[in-house]
């Protein structure tokens, strides 16, 4: 796979390693007595009390609920919804992040957004995936006058993902098609291989005897999120983080193919132990004054994918700040969207080199220094407002 040196990927099914995984955690999960999952019930609000967590505000079919608990362990998945064009379910907004700010706590490395080189390029949302493995097949990406756009580069077609991302964006900026030719290393042998992709071709009318496959960029993963420690504790106490919500900074600027699903599962283990090793805590009445609606980031998806994309600068990072500060402190249903898409925004704006998933075309060297970039809700909004743009203050 992609940069990596050695094949030491495991899939399950060809093609649905994901799918695998969920259906037997899930199953996993039913068999324990001790746990009750609550399907279809959305926390929209964390309560803090002294500094540590009190609660959680939640809504489900029957209406807003509060749970009173010192633990919290935040494992709400990514950002990519925020974007026109993305892997990640269109819901998937960065809900977490949201409520992990809101709460006080600090995020770390904001700006590292991973764009996935080759999503099938059509109307579908979320796009289909068309996997690095089949690159790793030796698959070679084409534009629509032949031409082989990463013959020269330094590792082709299976470059670091956010090399390959930023060449296919060049080409499709310059008004080019892309497309992922499988025909000379797979042919026949594409469906057996990799059936899910195959049957998504299928879908949308692609016959991939004979066709190359029309692929774009879209938002993939998110390296940055809630900071936490070896244990998954956040700086907030009682709050923990896991998976791509949360920043361990093992993927660093770029991740690596298959080491998200990596990352959960092991660092799920230790935050389980660090959360048992925790006091209950006493329970509480928690008192809530106003339900949040349930967010939706569909408004601010133009201004984030033209300012928060693969290539990026101050100008236009500026300018979608003031637009998201606007939208980030009146209460709405866009309102937890911007204010992490307005995150990100700062974080991109304090980093002034480019750096694996985060490119900046007036700043495109790369510092010696790899410093990691920290922000709170707080120092978010003063970034912001240092930025010239007045607003009124949050109500959280
Ligand atoms: C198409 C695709 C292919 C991928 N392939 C690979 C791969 O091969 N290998 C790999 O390592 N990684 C892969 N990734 C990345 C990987 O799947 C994700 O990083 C991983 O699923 C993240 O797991 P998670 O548990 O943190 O979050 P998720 O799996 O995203 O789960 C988060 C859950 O939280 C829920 N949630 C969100 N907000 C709230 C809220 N406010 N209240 C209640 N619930 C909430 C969501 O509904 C969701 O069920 C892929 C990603 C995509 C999109």
């Amino acid at each position: 796979m992609a940069a990596h040196s050695c094949r030491r990927i495991v899939h399950a099914a060809g093609d649905a390693t994901g799918r695998e995984l969920v259906r037997t955690l899930a199953a996993a999960v039913r068999r324990v007595p001790s746990i009750t999952v609550l399907e279809g019930m959305e926390a929209r609000r964390l309560f803090v009390e002294d500094g540590a967590i009190a609660g959680v505000l939640a809504v489900g079919s029957k209406g807003a609920v509060t749970m009173s608990t010192s633990r919290v362990v935040l494992a709400t998945g990514g950002i990519g919804g925020l974007f026109s064009d993305t892997r990640n379910p269109i819901g998937s907004c960065g809900h977490g992040l949201a409520l992990a700010a809101c709460a006080g706590a600090e995020l770390a490395d904001l700006e590292f957004v991973q764009f996935h080189p080759t999503a099938l390029d059509g109307p579908r949302r979320p796009m289909p995936l068309v996997s690095e493995a089949v690159r790793g097949e030796g698959a070679v990406l084409v534009n629509d006058k032949g031409q082989r756009f990463l013959a020269d580069a330094p590792g082709g077609e299976l470059a670091s993902r956010d090399v390959v991302a930023r060449a296919v964006w060049h080409q499709l900026a310059a008004g080019r098609r892309v497309f992922l030719d499988a025909r000379q290393c797979l042919g026949p042998r594409f469906g057996k291989r990799f059936p899910t992709i195959a049957q998504l071709c299928r879908e949308a009318g692609i016959d991939l005897t004979i066709e190359p496959i029309p692929v774009r960029t879209a938002a993939h993963y998110h390296m940055g999120g809630v900071a936490v420690d070896a244990t998954g504790r956040t700086s907030v106490e009682g709050l923990w983080a896991c998976g791509e919500v949360a920043c361990t900074g093992l993927h660093g600027a770029n991740r690596l193919a298959s080491n998200s699903l990596t990352e959960a599962v092991a660092t799920a283990g230790w935050v389980a132990e660090s959360v048992v090793g925790a006091s209950p805590g006493c329970r509480r009445r928690l008192l809530y004054t106003l339900v949040p609606p349930r967010p939706d980031p569909s408004c601010i998806r133009p201004v984030v994918s033209a300012a928060l994309g693969i290539i990026r600068d101050g100008e236009t990072l500026r300018e979608a700040a003031a637009a998201l500060l606007q939208i980030a402190t009146v209460n709405q249903a866009a309102s937890d969207p911007a204010l992490v898409a307005l995150m990100i925004a700062i974080a991109a704006l304090g980093r002034e080199e480019s750096r694996g998933s985060h490119y900046r075309s007036d700043f495109p060297g790369r510092d010696a220094d790899a410093r990691s970039l920290r922000l709170t809700l707080r120092t978010a909004i003063q970034a912001a407002v240092a930025l010239g743009w007045r607003a009124p203050t949050r109500s959280t």
